[in-house]
């Protein structure tokens, strides 16, 4: 569904990514992780086509995203993201969030829009806060009504950047119960993540990713069970990482 082919993107003179290549099939749940400037949220951003990129070719679901001008909103409201900060707007409602883009990018009327976004706020639990604001709402609650409301466009993909690192502590694992709920439907995701725990519940494959190259890209059970097939780097990552 998404391929990525000898992708390589600079910052001016600086090298971001080098040379990355992978495919991520229909269903598939990938964790992408690797040392913070490493390049992973520059990679899945090229995704959506929110950062261009130099070198290489990209397709989703068909669509050639190089040089690509025309068939962007199309793209993006086929790619659902969820970032690190929630992004709602905080002078709407929580309804009013989750509409806008359905009507605004979709076409749907008020209360189709309205149907759609308020089943996918039951399915994050949410409905009772249906009429509040951004500000009333938890960071956990906000950040479930940002994947409600990603996935009220129908997206083929959904793109997660690390969606709980700006959590408090305690509300982590409600968002991660949403994830772990929308993998086992079989939705595709691409998570970039630390929460190895959900990386071992329910990831297909986990992407490694270091000075921005993908220097892993294999099985869950050989990233967690076999490390001596790691490279070095990798190594050395997650044993840091899982002896905290
Ligand atoms: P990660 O998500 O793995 O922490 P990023 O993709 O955010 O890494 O960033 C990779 C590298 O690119 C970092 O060194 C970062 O400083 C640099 N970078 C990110 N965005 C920009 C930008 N807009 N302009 C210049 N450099 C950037
Ligand atoms: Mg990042």
């Amino acid at each position: 569904m998404i391929e990525l082919k000898n992708i390589s993107k600079w910052y001016a003179n600086f090298q971001v990514l080098t040379d990355c290549t992978t495919s991520i099939n229909k269903g598939e749940v990938v964790v992408v992780c690797g040392p913070s400037g490493s390049g992973k949220s520059t990679l899945i951003k090229t995704i959506n086509a929110l950062e261009p990129f130099q070198a290489g070719e990209i397709t989703v679901d068909g669509i050639q995203l190089h040089g690509l001008k025309t068939n962007l909103p199309k793209l993006r409201s086929r790619v659902g993201m969820v970032f690190q900060h929630f992004e709602l707007f905080p002078h709407l409602s929580i309804t009013e969030n989750l509409t806008l883009a359905q009507m605004q990018v979709l076409g749907r009327s008020k209360s189709a829009a309205l149907e759609h976004g308020l089943q996918y706020l039951d399915r994050v639990g949410l409905s009772a806060q249906k009429d509040k604001f951004p500000g009333q709402l938890s960071g956990g609650q906000q950040q479930r009504v940002a994947i409600a409301r990603a996935l009220s466009m129908d997206p083929i993909v959904m793109l997660f950047d690390e969606p709980t690192s700006a959590l408090d502590p305690e509300m982590v694992g409600e968002v991660l119960d949403v994830m772990v709920q929308l993998a086992n439907d079989g939705m595709t995701m691409i998570c970039v993540t630390h929460e190895m725990g959900f990386a071992k519940k329910v990831s297909d494959r986990i992407i490694f990713m270091d000075q921005g190259r993908i220097i892993e890209d294999c099985s869950k059970d050989k990233f967690f069970s076999d490390p001596v097939a790691l490279s070095p780097r990798a190594k050395d990552f997650l044993s840091k990482i899982l002896h905290h």
